[in-house]
């Protein structure tokens, strides 16, 4: 259940109502001129007319004589997309998007933000709602096939635009949020056309037919040796994969991440140099854990202190080696703040993490880590650096797999241990 699709609703059309507000509620397509064109984005309001994308617009506007038509300005809608990926790239590095209007995202590095991943995928919606205007639907699971087929499943109903009947549940139909548990994947897959898998097309959708195969259900009880027979190696392979949930694909991101963070905004300001240092430790191992689960280590670390009067001060160190582990990074963290008095008071305090490595590059040179501490010392030499590095992982493992909740920050078992 780390996987999410993101998928803006009726996107080129929303944004043509965020830029000209009078549009709204009105029946509108994006497309090309009434005699040749074709739809590109249709709103709610214009499918209740059951008009669709890939439609001639002239029999658009035969089935809605007062649809609004509007001809598509690609650069805007280019920009609008360039601020979702930045929105998303916060929450976690590994963002694909795969058109303008859709992503995958793989948040299990982004495992701190919040009660799980339905949590999560609500929040995000909420993000993009309040910073881009628009409205946005997630799906969750752990395969792209099932993330992709739930935030189809959480789009609205073109007979409610906006509106979530009563009755539907928050995580229904047309809620804006479908994050499906990994036990009802397979049940959840079974129910759907054949069709809604991908290189199902009408022709493949046909020949499947004839054989009784209407659901994807009826698609796994199909033995392999048949559908190879039928459809031809590759495709019949894949299907017979898809059907039985087994989907390989990874996210695979569209550019590294330049850093990754955590910062907090205290209800009062803290003016302790003791409680700030163990916080920035703290928000230190967090940033290790979504390095790791992003699969990098960085080798520079920012401090970041807003204070009361709202004056921001950084300091940032930029180190021969990688830092693997949390411990490490807390420890710089610790240091830079020290440069940083609290004055008056804290407001905000952040750790970032940047120059971002790959783990495996990183992991190449295992004598690199050795360059903080001399090979023999236990705690910080390279071996007490492995060690510490399992320690952490199993740590990630164990949050992934009973929430954050489970297990209590090493930071503040390790503070607990030394005081008593
Ligand atoms: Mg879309």
């Amino acid at each position: 259940m780390h996987l999410l699709h993101l998928d803006m609703d009726s996107f080129f059309a929303s944004v043509e109502v965020l830029d000209e507000p009078a549009l709204a509620g009105r029946p509108l397509v994006v497309g090309g001129s009434v005699e040749r064109g074709v739809v590109a984005s249709a709103s709610y309001e214009a499918r209740r007319y059951g008009i669709r994308s890939a439609m001639p617009t002239a029999e658009a506007r035969r089935r809605c004589p007062d649809l609004v038509v509007v001809r598509p300005r690609h650069a805007r809608y280019g920009e609008v997309s360039r601020q979702l990926l930045e929105l998303l790239e916060r929450v976690t590095p590994l963002v694909e998007p795969v058109a303008l209007d859709e992503a995958y995202l793989d948040v299990r590095g982004a495992r701190w933000c919040g009660d799980g991943v339905a949590s999560l995928a609500a929040q995000l919606r909420t993000e993009v709602r309040e910073e881009l205007g628009l409205a946005c639907s997630v799906g969750g699971g752990t395969t792209k096939l099932v993330a992709k087929l739930a935030s189809k499943a959480a789009k609205p109903r073109p007979s409610a635009p906006g509106v979530a009947p009563a009755g539907v549940p928050r995580q229904g139909p047309g809620s804006g949020v479908v994050v499906v548990a990994p036990e009802d994947e397979l049940a959840f897959l079974h129910a759907h056309r054949a069709r809604a898998l991908p290189g199902v097309g009408p022709r493949t959708a046909d020949k499947l037919r004839r054989y009784g195969v209407d659901s994807v259900g009826d698609l796994a009880l199909v033995e392999l040796g048949s559908l190879v027979r039928l459809l031809g190696r590759a495709h019949g392979t894949l299907l017979h994969d898809l059907a039985h949930g087994d989907d390989p694909r990874r996210v695979e991101p569209s550019r590294v991440a330049v850093s990754i963070g955590h910062e907090e905004t205290f209800a009062a300001d803290e003016r302790s140099r003791d409680r700030l240092a163990s916080l920035a430790r703290e928000m230190a191992e967090r940033v290790a854990s979504r390095c790791r689960g992003a699969g990098v280590a960085p080798r520079r670390v920012t401090v970041k202190v807003r204070f009361g009067d709202f004056t921001t001060r950084t300091r940032s160190r930029t180190l021969p080696a990688v830092l693997a582990t949390g411990q490490a990074l807390g420890a710089v963290a610790a240091d830079l703040l020290d440069e940083l008095p609290p004055g008056p008071g804290v407001r905000l305090l952040g750790v970032h993490a940047s120059l971002l490595v790959p783990r495996d590059e990183a992991a190449a040179g295992p004598e690199q880590l050795s360059l903080f501490a001399p090979p023999g010392d236990p705690e910080t030499g390279a071996d007490g650096t492995q060690r510490r590095e399992g320690v952490e992982a199993a740590a990630d493992a164990i949050r992934d797999r009973f929430g954050a909740a489970a297990i209590a920050s090493l930071a503040a078992t390790a503070r607990r241990a030394g005081a008593g």
